[in-house]
């Protein structure tokens, strides 16, 4: 009886270097199997001509290199692609790229659907069904810029930021996403600076607490609320871990008062109505009066039954104005990839299903598509 075999992709340098001890082998074969993958792309042990032959054999016995399953591609009227890879049977995730300028930036899932339920999100509202494996995780920025042929090139490879902003609620799959985002940074896998990758956490205290001895990426946090009674209602969580101890956390995963170079994102989805008043803006600027970050707004992007509404361009406009003259950096959120489903909050996976979603949301958006405002995803 044959043993299942260990998928080399998502497995960490020192993951990998381990894996190579216990063949026997030196510490470099890790490097060169992981620039192999990483760097150029190759899956197939014996196109990796500096390994010797003997070792190729043995490698391909008892291990392979596995990428997930893409399932289809969608691309934007805008230079949004999207990808839908299966994960299972009948599991779905999505993975967006969106181009600006320079910047390729990978907009990466962590399990299939999440158990947080965030009442304004399509994930949240799909329940949890199982945590992605290191392996699927780093899979999409592997089948991105297999999908671009950026692989092995002079120019550089497509994906240039990753947010762990797609499916899931990262923190709650902390292994797998911590050794993914090693792979992103790591410079015998994709060199991405640790500034250019990005974890965005709903507000899993604990697990954030323990994030810093393990990694330095980037920060997010999705606030979406001035104070606790809004945000518990917004985001259930918050009832677990409240706003303080949140912000509490994020500032010491940034280095606290001993790194004031670092910043935290704070993230607003604005929902019409519900938390985009003037009185919100004052409130939020209050509360975030000391806090080092800059703020990005996201207007809602709606999905059929949500029960929210985008809010207005002028409602943004001023939201953002008050925040700006309270002295904040804010930028507000392109909506990119609406026509393929592609924006925040959109991403359920839901593949047979596809086609009469598209309707709906075309329906629901007609009236809305010009009120893209400014700009940005991560600087
Ligand atoms: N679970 C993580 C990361 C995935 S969600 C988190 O919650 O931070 C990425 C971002 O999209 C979060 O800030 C989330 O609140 C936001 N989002 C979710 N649904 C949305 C929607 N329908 N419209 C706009 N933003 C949404
Ligand atoms: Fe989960 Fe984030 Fe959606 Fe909340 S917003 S349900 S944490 S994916």
């Amino acid at each position: 009886m044959s043993t299942a075999k260990v998928n080399l992709l998502g497995l960490s340098p020192a993951k990998m270097e381990a894996f190579f001890a216990d063949l026997g082998e030196k510490p470099f074969r890790a490097r060169q199997v992981l620039k192999w993958v990483h760097h150029r792309g190759v899956i197939d042990f014996d196109a990796m001509t500096d390994v010797s032959k003997a070792l190729r054999e043995k490698l391909a016995d008892v291990a392979e290199i596995r990428p997930p399953e893409m399932l289809s591609q969608a691309d934007s009227k805008d230079g949004t692609r999207k990808w839908v890879i299966r994960v299972g049977e009948n599991s779905m995730v999505e993975t967006v790229y969106i181009p600006e300028g320079e910047r390729g930036t990978l907009c990466v899932s962590s399990q299939v659907g999440c158990s947080l339920d965030c009442s304004f999100c399509s994930t949240g509202k799909q329940g949890f069904q199982r945590d992605l494996s290191a392996a699927e995780i780093i899979g999409q920025v592997w089948l991105a810029n297999n999908s671009f042929n950026s692989f092995g090139t002079t120019k550089g490879r497509a994906v240039t930021n990753v947010v762990m902003m797609g499916m899931g609620e990262p923190l709650l799959n902390f292994d797998n996403v911590v050794d993914a985002m090693i792979l992103m940074m790591d410079d015998n896998a994709y060199g991405i600076s640790k500034r250019r990758v990005t974890l965005s956490t709903s507000g899993v205290v604990p697990a954030l607490d323990k994030l810093a001895a393990v990694s330095e990426a980037s920060l997010a946090i999705s606030l979406h609320a001035p104070n606790d009674e809004l945000r518990n209602q917004l985001v259930p969580i918050n009832k677990k871990y409240p706003i303080a101890e949140l912000l509490r956390s994020a500032y010491e995963y940034i280095g606290g008062q001993s790194d004031t170079r670092r910043v935290v994102t704070v993230e607003y989805t604005l929902i019409a109505g519900v938390n985009d008043q003037p009185a919100h803006a004052r409130e939020l600027a209050q509360l975030l009066a000391d806090f080092p970050c800059k703020i990005n707004l996201i207007p809602f992007n709606p999905f059929p039954g949500s029960g929210y509404e985008r809010p207005s361009r002028n409602a943004v406009q001023r939201f953002w104005e008050s925040l700006t003259k309270a002295g904040f950096v804010v930028t507000v959120r392109k909506t990119r990839g609406e026509d393929i489903d592609g924006a925040c909050g959109q991403l359920v996976g839901n593949f047979q299903d596809k086609t009469r979603r598209s309707e709906r949301y075309k329906q629901q958006l007609g009236k809305n598509n010009d009120e893209q405002v400014v700009r940005i995803i991560n600087d």
